[in-house]
């Protein structure tokens, strides 16, 4: 089953519908609820075998164990989740313990990732709330600025419930009777279409900035509403994300973009002014007209990014990257270019530099960082179509993904229309028709050799 986006990035802002005011949702503000099986449609047939290998095996262990956050919440949407997490009482260590292949990871949230085959679950022991202060024994942290630096106070199942970031990932499918608890009122705001932070939003925010990324995500996947109270405080606090290490931040960005609904997410995210944190030198491309038109290739890009992945065609980080970062590499190569660069020194320089630069805002490996460059590079070899020029380019391994950049190139008018189709024909030919296609390399000059005059023996004159 494919995710579809709920909206489309030309109806969202009208899809924006402020919601009625509800308050802080915050402990006993709201009773909670159980939902027995008849009465909800979680089936375990929509469970996967090793997420319910998991929750069976805690159980009998004689833990509490739920299935809990996007797993029930996309299962009560009708939706296929994208993966399962549970959560339990047991420690990580006693999680450890039952499992054979089983690693604790994370400082800051330590949790146990229980590996079959290729599929991960992700168990998470209940957390507490935190009471703010700096409590290195119970192992919880905070920054001066209220940012969570450690979240490893264990606690209930109903502390577990308020900690979460939004309600509706705050639900739990009960293993032993398949029933789902609600202690924050998620089912209602997934009935209702809304997402809400739980607690103090701007708290919440400053606890965990990424909760903006999160918030965007969701709206964006599900098509639901971000409730004012939980948007507020959005376009403000996005100079908080400067806080969070890059490669956290280079995680996100693949979930916010690979996720299917990029168009979506990248209009939300420039809608709350964050998306100027994540790509600083986009965003400044961006604010400026082209010979008085807004420049559409980056949306453009993420549109077709939608179309492959919903047609299960691959999308590299690389090529997303390259993407992403375009503008401001294409605007430097000029500007290098008319103070005097060669068109090839010039996209080298400016491919460095703005390569530089988004690494201090979200990391990236260099193992996308290389294809990235080079799809940027090859974009000026599509202009050289004599002799073996063209042939050498077909052959290199970039070519496809660089010939994929060029036709969203040419799609905006920012490349010429024929040199895209161009190349399209010419991987279409047999070897007679494209040698028939391309002309040939203009003569080489040769080089004269002047004959040198022979030296006259000493003494002749
Ligand atoms: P999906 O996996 O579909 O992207 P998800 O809601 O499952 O969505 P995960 O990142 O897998 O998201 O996190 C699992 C659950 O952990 C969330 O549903 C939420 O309850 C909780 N969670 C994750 N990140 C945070 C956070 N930054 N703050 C508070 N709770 C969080
Ligand atoms: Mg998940």
């Amino acid at each position: 089953m494919r995710q579809r986006c709920y909206y489309t990035h030309k109806r969202f802002r009208d899809k924006l519908i402020r919601v009625n005011n509800q308050g802080d949702i915050a402990p006993g503000s709201i009773q909670p609820v159980t939902i027995p099986r008849p009465e909800h449609n979680i089936s375990r047939a929509n469970i996967s075998s090793a997420a319910l290998k998991v929750l069976y095996k805690l159980k009998e262990a004689g833990y509490q164990s739920y299935l809990v956050g996007g797993g029930v919440r996309d299962l009560l949407l009708g939706r296929e989740p994208k993966d399962f997490d549970v959560g339990t009482d047991a420690t990580p260590e006693q999680v450890r313990s039952l499992f054979r292949s089983c690693r604790l990871i994370g400082r800051r949230f330590r949790l146990a990732h229980v590996r079959f085959g290729r599929e991960i679950i992700e168990v998470a022991t209940f957390r507490a709330m935190h009471n703010g202060e700096s409590d290195a024994a119970a192992d919880s942290a905070q920054s001066d600025e209220g940012r969570i630096l450690r979240d490893n106070v264990f606690g209930t199942l109903e502390e577990d419930a308020w900690r979460r970031d939004f309600t509706i990932n705050a639900l739990y499918y009960d293993i032993k009777d398949f029933s789902v608890v609600d202690y924050v009122g998620g089912l209602e705001d997934l009935r209702s279409g809304v997402l809400k932070l739980i607690g103090d939003p701007e708290q919440r925010y400053r606890e965990d900035p990424v909760r903006m990324l999160r918030a965007v995500r969701f709206a964006a996947k599900l098509g639901f509403r971000i409730h004012p109270d939980t948007e507020a405080p959005m376009h403000e606090l996005g100079p908080l994300l400067a806080d969070i290490p890059a490669a956290r931040l280079f995680e996100e960005v693949l979930k916010l973009f690979l996720g299917g609904c990029a168009l979506t997410t990248f209009e939300l995210l420039r809608h709350y002014d964050l998306f100027r944190h994540l790509f600083p030198l986009t965003e400044e491309a961006l604010s400026h007209e082209e010979e008085g038109f807004p420049i559409t290739f980056v949306a453009r890009a993420l549109e077709n990014t939608d179309t492959r992945l919903a047609a299960d065609k691959p999308v590299t980080p690389a090529f997303l990257y390259a993407a992403l970062l375009w503008e401001p590499v294409r605007l430097r190569t000029r500007e290098l270019v008319e103070q005097g660069a060669s068109p090839l020194e010039a996209a080298q320089i400016a491919g460095n530099e703005v390569t530089a630069a988004q690494v201090q805002a979200t990391s990236l490996p260099k193992r996308f960082s290389f294809p990235m460059r080079e799809i940027w590079l090859l974009q000026q070899r599509f202009e050289r179509r004599r002799g073996k020029a063209p042939y050498r380019l077909l052959e290199h391994p970039r070519f496809r993904a660089a010939y994929d950049f060029l036709l969203l190139r040419a799609e905006v008018g920012e490349a010429p229309a024929e040199l895209a189709g161009w190349w399209t024909d010419f991987q279409q030919l047999n070897p007679v028709e494209q040698a028939q296609k391309v002309e040939p390399a203009p003569a080489r000059k040769r080089r004269r050799r002047r004959r040198r005059k022979k030296a006259a023996p000493a003494g002749d004159a």
